[in-house]
């Protein structure tokens, strides 16, 4: 038996379960049906941040600390892992839709190399493709949060 693909209502769910509301993006939370990519943008962040930045205002992204091209690197590494979740759950007209909504500074910023290596480092180069999987990696991360407080 093959486990059930992915699908949008997951990732709501999920999102809605583990990404801490304070991390968000505002529009994430009552996102419009043009936008339903926001959740998978969500767990993009919180599977490529530091454990300690779970639970902080933007995952502890600070506009004016946090330097802007590290800022333009970590919102792109959400992005390629919504990418992938959202061809998962084979919407990636939604995935079209994201790139549609994020300005040109970032979509358009040329040093990948910085991407790959958060990427790597956060093990989100490959990512689970069943409901069940991601949420065992979601748990891993959310517990290794709190143990780094
Ligand atoms: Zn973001």
């Amino acid at each position: 038996m093959t486990a059930p693909r992915l699908n949008l209502g997951d990732l709501r769910e999920l999102c809605d379960r583990y990404v801490p509301a304070r991390s968000r993006h505002r529009d994430s939370i009552h996102p419009a049906d043009d936008e339903l990519w926001w959740h998978a943008h969500e767990l993009g962040h919180l599977l490529t941040v530091d454990p300690s930045g779970v639970g902080e205002p933007m995952f502890g992204l600070r506009d004016g600390v946090t330097p802007p091209t590290e800022l333009v690197c970590r919102e792109l590494a959400a992005i390629d892992v919504s990418r992938r979740l959202l061809a998962s759950a084979a919407r990636s007209d939604l995935a079209r839709a994201e790139l549609k909504g994020t300005d040109y500074s970032t979509v358009g910023y040329p040093d990948r190399g910085r991407v790959r290596r958060i990427l790597r480092k956060h093990r989100a180069q490959r990512l689970p493709r069943t409901r069940a999987s991601l949420e065992r990696r979601l748990r891993q991360v959310v517990a290794a949060a709190r143990g780094s407080r």
